[in-house]
């Protein structure tokens, strides 16, 4: 129906036939000749009709906004004056010789131009509508660009495109299960894959080797502006493959996707462990484009009479930490007191700050709320050991070390942002030596990555001292987001079982949920590891946007349902009959 895609159009195709068809964006009269602007996934020509076309001219009157037409006409040079260097067909325009209406649209829920002012609800009810929005096109046409470089780059180098089902077992990767009742087991349900981690793994027991999947996952968690309930995942897995192998393979597949899709050099990606993250940049993902750094004041504050200080000091899980920032003494009181409360979505009761006015002057040049509890001497060392001059503020948490962490990593990140003192672009790098547990709320050890990850010591030693157990996992953090993360993971059934044992699952609960991983690890697994990458996360990053929703073509709201299509639903009596269910009646939440 069509010879060409209108946004094709160039000033080399004037002169020529052309048989354009797609949405009308808009339409003008110009005092008896009509203006088209005609829109396809290429992007938008100007056609022009004549009086002198008679009922095309007439078409062309009737036509409205998203009306579907096909145009035959003329490529040429658009008169002086009247060139548009911002678009792409700027020069040239179609002079339309005959159209066909295909199809009538109704009046659109909003402009496609003017969508900034238009909500979110709005857009995502009638997404088949925003999705036209050129840039909602463009970002999907990248991010298909980035699948098919991401399948290029691992079909050549060997790994194989392998499905995995959708209706499982949990797959434990620490959130909640979307579940699915079954009709012919009744009282019994299936789990959504929160990942295939387990079926990657019995693929590598099967010999397959290099496994990769563009996959599904879902997980039932609360949802950040980052996350979405259904995400994709750019799955690997390898065998006979250590760290270091599998690390150097997709560093490169990202470097390249970056070098060939953005023409950005993200060069060598440098390696931290954990615990220098945490300790530098009170982060596992930090942003090494911001040059702030927390530094560890402790030492000094163990022997100030000032309990905000001493006792985080002297607590072995507490830390004191100063955060300096150049320049910063500009900063007002507001502003300051805009910090103090960001940072207590993070559990910091308090935000301590010491201005730098005159150093020369000592205590006596500096301008802060805490120095009157301090001695001058341990003043001025602090200054020193974190290097102030006149001009900077220095920051100060004093808490538990995890509240700590948090409430100054998210300060360095908001400052970074407010005060634009990003170095580079583009800050790639692995966090490595992860701790195999953490503490979770009750007291217990919960897998810092999963269940299934290698430590990097004995089953005696982990048994011994599990806190203190570092694993084989590995994650690709990007400008402050984790892109990726993976480990080797355990192909030994007896550190299986350790490592179940010291989550406290007892035998009977492995057997019963991971009994077809245990018996597989029996019969020949060889040793593998892998890693998955976030799909959605990568496009945003590499698209400069600022939400996950504006990279996926049917999002999720915010509370995890979908407007379009109004689910998720009610279902009747008879099919919930069919699944054995029955409804409790759910108490409406008070007002
Ligand atoms: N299954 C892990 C995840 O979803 C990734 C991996 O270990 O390969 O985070």
């Amino acid at each position: 129906m069509r010879s060409q895609y209108c946004g094709e159009l160039r000033s080399s195709h004037i002169g020529q036939e052309v048989t354009l068809c797609g949405w009308v964006h808009r339409r003008r009269d110009h005092g008896g000749v009509i203006f088209l602007d005609l829109r396809d996934r290429d992007g938008i020509a100007q056609v022009v009709f004549d009086p002198d076309t008679g009922k095309h001219f007439e078409l062309a009157d009737k036509v409205r906004n998203e009306y579907v037409v096909q145009v035959k006409g003329f490529v040429r040079a658009r008169p002086e004056g009247t060139v548009n260097p911002e678009m792409g067909t700027g020069e040239i325009e179609v002079l339309g010789k005959e159209l066909v209406i295909l199809n009538s649209s109704a009046t659109p829920p909003f402009q496609l131009d003017e969508h900034q002012s238009v909500g979110e609800d709005v857009r995502l009810k009638y997404r088949y509508i925003d999705l036209r929005r050129p840039e909602m096109q463009e970002k999907l046409r990248f991010r298909s660009k980035i699948t098919s470089a991401i399948r290029h780059y691992l079909d050549s180098n060997d790994f194989l495109d392998i499905e995995t089902p959708i209706l499982t077992r949990a797959t434990p990767e620490g959130a909640r299960d979307y579940l699915v009742p079954s009709r012919t087991h009744a009282n019994n349900f299936f789990a959504l894959p929160q990942s295939p981690q387990l079926f990657k793994q019995l693929l590598m027991v099967s010999g397959f080797d290099r496994y990769y999947q563009i996959a599904k996952c879902f997980r039932d968690e609360d949802l950040r502006a980052d996350r979405q309930p259904e995400f994709t995942q750019i799955d690997i897995e390898t065998s006979f493959m250590d760290e270091e192998g599998i690390m150097g393979m997709t560093e490169k597949m990202i470097s390249q996707l970056f070098s060939n899709l953005l023409d950005v050099e993200l060069g060598d990606f440098p390696r931290m462990p954990y615990a220098e993250a945490m300790r530098r940049y009170g982060s596992d993902k930090p942003d090494l484009r911001i040059p702030l750094e927390l530094i560890d004041v402790d030492d000094l504050m163990q022997k100030v009479d000032f309990k905000v200080f001493n006792g985080p000091a002297n607590d072995p899980k507490g830390r004191v930490a100063a955060l300096m920032v150049k320049g910063g003494a500009r900063l007002s009181r507001k502003q300051i007191d805009d910090y103090t409360k960001y940072i207590s979505i993070y559990g910091a009761r308090g935000l301590a700050w010491i201005k730098v006015n005159e150093i020369e002057k000592g205590i006596e040049g500096l301008q802060s709320p805490i120095i009157k509890f301090m001695p001058a001497d341990v003043v001025m060392e602090l200054m020193e050991r974190v290097g102030a001059a006149n001009g900077d503020i220095v920051f100060f948490g004093a808490d538990q070390a995890k509240i700590v962490n948090e409430s100054l990593g998210h300060l360095r990140l908001k400052l970074g942002e407010d005060l634009d003192l990003y170095t580079c672009q583009w800050a790639p790098l692995w966090v490595v030596d992860f701790p195999m547990f953490e503490e979770d709320d009750k007291g217990g050890l919960t897998s810092l990555h999963h269940p299934f990850t290698a430590p990097s010591c004995s089953p005696e030693e982990l048994v011994e001292n599990p806190e203190q157990a570092l694993s084989r996992a590995y994650d690709m953090v990007l400008n402050g987001c984790e892109l990726g993360g993976g480990s080797v993971r355990i192909h030994d059934q007896a550190m299986q079982e350790t490592v179940f044992k010291v989550l406290g699952i007892s035998d009977e609960e492995a057997r019963e949920k991971f009994g077809f991983l245990l018996d597989a690890l029996q019969f020949g697994c060889p040793p593998h590891g892998g890693l998955a990458f976030g799909l959605d996360r990568l496009v945003m990053l590499m698209t400069g946007t600022q939400s996950i929703r504006e990279v996926i073509a049917f999002p999720k709201t915010q509370s995890a349902a979908c407007v379009l299509t109004a689910a998720p639903g009610e279902v009747g009596n008879a099919q919930l009959r069919d699944l054995h269910i029955k409804l409790r009646k759910v108490e409406k939440a008070a007002e």
